[in-house]
């Protein structure tokens, strides 16, 4: 290629020449042809614009794109809708990015086995409304449904608001296909739900965050659709009281697909919020819970849910509930629960910890206390799927001289430590929580990362600086 094709003056480096050459310029944009969108995900870490994005169309180009890049131990980020928030899909200025959007479409729905393969750049919410029409359920989903790709969620191993009753994105995936770091494609569509044959490799590439391959094609398994949803919106007295619920309602529901809880700070902050628009209980209690229940009678699950909130009320459990009664009420208790009023808090840090369900409590109360004491003026808020042991926390603190993140960072997750917690419930760990692994994993367990990911990736060109 003669020098003044090149974009904006910048000189163009070997390996964007071969890619070009390779792939064509449609697939290939380097220099000023770069988007923003491809220089960050939504961490909030410092953007960069990579070197180039290469957009193939199908596995093959994939496959191409990671031989090449492989070939000269140039380094690749993955990137599917950039809705993370743990900084897996931010790249450097020396990195190409690989986006996968264009590898996009429902490739087939299987009636009989329940299952749809989808190609990975689909927008989660498409193959939701694919799998609907077909008359049946993707259990899989969160907020950011409408951005969010398949793959992504695949390969970040995604939780979200379904996980009490269905799982996570693991337990979705019944096979992959997906290209390993010398561009080898690795075909694991299995669409049987037994299959002990063998290691089960495409567990490999599920929550590994493109460390390890990257993830082309999902076979996801499919539920049958359920016919009713019950929703309430209640207060609690304390945090005892919300884990007999919780139990109370598992056994009385047969599982409950919704269990969040809501602190007093984050529930006030959120309703009384203009863009949120209600108040569904008033303010005053120390807990709010969102309760919902996916059901296949719906008269007769109506029944059951009121019958559950009236003894639960009767044992002291709850002090007040409202049943939503229309899509749009239920809708309304769902914007509260997801509180995107607290995002317009400037400098907002956001934790993602599991922890087991009985220490949620105290944890919060001791953390608060912390985080409060050092930044009196603080806005710290908890909530979460307290139903899964994940509990979100978010903070907006103005530091003084020598303080940062990691302060907040160093007080959250040493009392996670403390507790034999998880740092992370749901959101992986990207670049944002790289340096805190070790306080949730024993050291033999990051050794064996490490030689899963020396074994799989040896020149370490796949998403690096990520996770390990
Ligand atoms: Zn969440």
């Amino acid at each position: 290629m003669r020098r003044s094709s090149e974009p904006s003056g910048i000189a163009m480096s070997d390996i964007v020449r071969e890619l070009l050459a390779a792939l064509g310029a449609e697939a290939v944009l380097s220099g000023g042809a770069v988007e923003d969108r491809h220089a960050a995900d939504w961490s909030g870490l410092d953007p960069a614009r990579p070197l180039a994005v290469v957009k193939p169309r199908s596995t093959a180009e994939v496959a191409t794109a990671l031989r090449l890049c492989h070939a000269r131990g140039q380094t690749v980020v993955p990137q599917g809708g950039l809705t993370g928030l743990a900084g897996g899909a931010t790249p450097r200025a020396r990195d190409i990015a690989v986006a996968l959007e264009r590898l996009r479409g429902i490739e087939e729905i299987d009636a009989d086995a329940a299952t749809m393969t989808v190609l990975a750049g689909t927008p989660l919410e498409e193959a939701q409304r694919a799998a609907e029409a077909a008359g049946f359920y993707l259990a899989l989903d969160l907020g950011a449904r409408g951005s969010c790709q398949v793959g992504g969620n695949v390969a970040t191993n995604a939780g979200g608001n379904r996980v009490i009753r269905y799982g996570m994105a693991r337990e979705q995936v019944l096979g992959l296909e997906a290209v390993l770091a010398d561009g080898t494609v690795l075909d694991c569509r299995n669409k049987m739900l037994k299959n002990n044959a063998g290691y089960d490799l495409k567990q490999l590439f599920i929550g590994s965050e493109g460390t390890l391959g990257i993830v082309t094609r999902v076979v996801l398994r499919l539920h049958p659709r359920p016919r009713g949803r019950a929703t309430a919106f209640a207060a609690a007295p304390g945090y005892a009281a919300v884990v007999a619920l919780l139990r109370r309602a598992q056994g009385a529901l047969g599982g409950v697909s919704a269990f969040e809880a809501l602190w007093p700070d984050f529930y006030r902050f959120v309703t009384d919020h203009p863009d949120t628009k209600s108040k569904p209980l008033p303010d005053g209690s120390p807990f709010y819970l969102l309760i919902e229940h996916l059901g296949f009678d719906p008269a007769a699950d109506a029944a059951r849910f009121e019958a559950l909130l009236a003894e639960a009320l009767a044992a002291g459990e709850i002090a007040d509930a409202v049943i939503a009664q229309s899509d749009g009420q239920a809708r309304e208790f769902w914007v509260v629960r997801e509180g995107l009023a607290i995002d317009t808090l400037p400098g907002l840090i956001n934790f993602d910890v599991s922890l087991p369900i009985g220490a949620i409590g105290d944890f919060a109360e001791r953390c608060g206390q912390a985080l409060r004491a050092r930044w009196p003026t603080a806005h710290v808020f908890f909530y979460g799927h307290i139903g899964d042991s994940n509990l979100h926390i978010s903070v907006a603190a103005t530091f003084g001289p020598g303080e940062s993140i990691h302060d907040v960072d160093d007080i959250v997750y040493g009392e996670v430590r403390a507790r034999g917690g998880s740092i992370s419930a749901e959101h992986g760990i990207g670049r944002l929580k790289r340096d805190y692994l070790g306080h949730c994993r024993a050291p033999a367990e990051l050794a064996l990362m490490q030689a899963l990911k020396a074994a799989l990736d040896p020149r370490g060109i796949l998403n690096p600086g990520k996770v390990l």
